[in-house]
């Protein structure tokens, strides 16, 4: 079934916001310093579909249950939607909207050329086996048949997916099309057309952002302290690079708590996630704090890299760190951003910081259709390069229009989307 464009409009209900609610209120606000046609924006703030299908699984007890899948294509005027499917009891129809519209702007900003998806099931992945996880998601890849592919939408990992996901999803779709088709998904496991790099991208995209925007503040890596939010792989990537390049962690989380020691941590012993989940408190640290205090911290970055809202209007005067550096999709609610604005605190959006994940997806369709795979070196020699030429593109617009980070970031975004659309024309 296909529903028609979420029409609700943003309540400025702060802390309930959703995914779909802040990212209208944030193109409202970055369409005002952007000369673009208003009819832009209004067709900005509406996906230009949203799929809904009913996943069936057989358990591994025989019984049957039905769970509901989404895919919400928001913009593919520059290119093929691109965008994670996640495995969440909150995915819903509005929250894939909003996190579609998200990644228009994040490929725009990159200057790849894709528009903007996201999918998911709503579904608590830690109740299946991995067994049931295949067959879920399998279903799922020929419910989706009709509107994904190569040139159509492109899905990758997200939230609690990962490449074996994709290695299933990619299988199930080339087995009904008859042919291997590796370009359908990206972030799939390098011996099945995935690429070296595209694991620790987003998390490696974030530290890059991180060191730059240290730079910008005229600081130096070695005498900054961080404190990092989420110790999946985009937050463990990131620690441990930053660690690498001279920065002190003081600090890092799961879901059960924070472990913190203001003179380092030894990052790359603690297990990620992947590695060994809620592995965080149970390493030695001098102390263990919680995850609300380690946004709180008095660190000179702060990198929130778990789930969305968690800098809210309620801890936003209470952010002690002078650069914040978003991790995770979503990480600062719209009032929160503006309270964070007036207290001079400089948040680098997700939209650019953690886009080196959906960048090196790009690395990884071109390999695929090129059917030539790119050395780990070349992979992060172009991350790299993508990401000082997009960073060196949104400081511009923060210098010249004197706007923050996201303003600008958006600014950049829109302009390309803009000029896009007014080159091929509204039809009919
Ligand atoms: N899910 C990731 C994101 O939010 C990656 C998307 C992709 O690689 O297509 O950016």
């Amino acid at each position: 079934m296909t529903t028609t464009p979420t029409q609700q409009e943003a309540e400025p209900d702060d802390d309930l916001d959703s995914a779909l609610v802040t990212a209208r209120r944030q193109l409202e606000r970055a369409a005002t310093h952007v000369d673009v046609d208003p009819g832009v924006i209004e067709r900005l703030k509406h996906p230009t579909k949203v799929q809904q299908v009913s996943v069936p699984l057989e358990r591994d007890d025989g019984s049957v249950d039905v769970f509901t899948g989404y895919r919400a294509q928001h913009d593919d005027v520059r290119g093929p939607y691109k965008g994670g499917l996640r495995y969440h009891p909150e995915v819903s129809a509005e929250e894939c909207t909003g996190l579609s519209m998200w990644m228009t702007w994040k490929c725009a900003v990159m200057d790849l050329p894709f528009g903007g998806g996201k999918g998911g099931i709503s579904v608590d992945p830690k109740v299946l086996t991995e067994d049931e996880t295949e067959r879920l998601t399998r279903r799922f890849a020929e419910e989706l048949r009709d509107v994904v592919g190569p040139t159509k939408d492109v899905p990758a990992p997200d939230m609690g997916t990962d490449a074996q996901t994709m290695a299933w999803f990619m299988d199930a779709y080339s087995m009904q099309q008859g042919e291997t088709i590796p370009g359908v998904v990206t972030g799939k496991p390098p011996v099945v057309g995935g690429s070296y790099g595209r694991e620790e991208a987003p998390g490696r995209s974030t530290a890059i952002a991180a060191r730059e925007a240290v730079d910008y503040y005229d600081r130096d890596l070695s005498n900054t302290t961080v404190a990092v939010q989420g110790f999946g792989s985009v937050g463990a990537n990131a620690a441990r690079l930053l660690e690498d390049w001279g920065a002190t962690v003081v600090a890092v989380s799961d879901v059960n708590g924070a472990i913190y020691d203001p003179g380092g941590l030894a990052v790359h012993e603690i297990p990620t996630h992947e590695e060994e989940p809620e592995a965080v408190l149970a390493q030695d640290a001098p102390e263990t704090i919680s995850n609300a205090a380690i946004l709180e911290l008095d660190v000179d970055v702060l990198i929130p890299a778990a789930v969305g809202n968690v800098i809210t209007a309620d801890n936003a005067d209470a952010i002690a760190a002078d650069i914040v550096v978003e991790g995770a999709n979503g990480p600062t609610t719209f009032a929160a951003d503006t309270i964070l604005e007036e207290r001079g605190v400089a948040v680098i959006p997700d939209i650019l910081a953690n886009a080196g994940g959906v960048t090196v997806s790009y690395f990884e369709w071109l390999q695929d259709i090129n059917r030539r795979q790119w050395t780990l070196e070349r992979v992060n020699t172009e991350l790299e390069e993508h990401m000082l030429e997009a960073w060196a593109d949104v400081r511009e617009e923060v210098e010249e229009k004197d706007l923050a980070w996201r303003d600008a970031a958006y600014v950049v975004a829109l302009s390309r989307i803009a000029e896009a659309k007014a080159t091929r024309g509204l039809w009919p």
